[in-house]
């Protein structure tokens, strides 16, 4: 998925030489946290890398625009789908392995003068505040957590769905719109079953969902009414945010991050 040409772009590392890296400052780098898991009938199993990928690389592009260095790091293609591996193919990375190679990332970016790293997440079986809660004490980054997902407006949808719903859908259907199934009679109707737990449909409750048991076509959320059109705006609107946030890092004094006056 690179650009029109397949050009480099801007701030994106696995596209770029090491020149364009080496001759400027990268307070901020962003790392996509994908999924490799069946999205419905209709999408692709990178659904979450494709997207977070695409995030990443158009928050760089917009701070890098306005004078942010903002790098996007590589993807993680795997996330963590313990109670999927009934799906085939499937690939399940431990929270503890996540933990590991968040660990090994963050120190590699210590000595290049990255003061924040952005988990950028687009699977909700990545439960990456864990992560960051127990590396935090250990590194002078400021780390934190972005669920790119949650970012966008979701009334632009009438329902937006949990997994491969109308938002997903929209979404790729404006990122990655050869890879979404062309004919919409063959998409699944993703309807999810209950639990049959009250605490848990209540929500006070918590387990992960068995999902063979919760989504038969392995949706959740009727994807059959997205639209590209929708997943441009959302995507646009939640690249301006995150971008905001990235170029707010940029500045921020680690010392100082909860004013005691109003934020401007
Ligand atoms: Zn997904």
């Amino acid at each position: 998925m690179t650009a029109e040409g397949g050009a480099p772009r801007p701030g994106v590392l696995e596209e770029q030489p090491w020149p364009a890296m080496r001759d400027r400052a990268w307070p901020v780098a962003l790392l996509p946290f994908g999924a490799t898991e069946p999205h419905n009938t209709h999408l692709p199993y990178g659904t979450d890398t494709v997207l977070a990928r695409e995030v990443a690389a158009r928050v760089a592009a917009a701070c890098l625009a306005r004078g942010t260095g903002v790098v996007a790091l590589p993807a993680l293609p795997f996330g963590v789908n313990t109670t999927q591996l009934d799906l085939p193919l499937t690939i399940n990375v431990m929270p503890s392995t996540q933990l590991a190679l968040l660990r090994d990332v963050v120190r590699s970016l210590e000595p290049h003068g990255v003061r924040a790293l952005v988990l950028l997440n687009a699977h909700g079986g990545n439960e990456l505040r864990a992560l960051v809660r127990e590396l935090q004490p250990e590194t002078p980054l400021v780390l934190a957590v972005v669920n790119w997902w949650q970012a966008g407006d979701h009334a632009l949808f009438a329902e937006p769905g949990d997994h491969a719903g109308a938002l997903e859908t929209a979404a790729v259907l404006h990122v990655a719109p050869g890879l979404v199934h062309p004919d919409r009679a063959a998409w699944g109707a993703g309807t999810a079953h209950p639990s049959v737990f009250a605490g848990v449909r209540a929500g006070w409750a918590w387990m992960p969902r068995r999902w063979t048991q919760v989504a038969p076509d392995t949706g959740v959320g009727n994807p059959a009414e997205a639209t590209a059109a929708q997943g441009a705006a959302f995507v646009a609107q939640a690249v301006a945010r995150i971008a905001a946030f990235c170029e707010a890092l940029a500045q921020a004094d680690p010392g100082r991050m909860w004013a005691p006056d109003p934020p401007g």
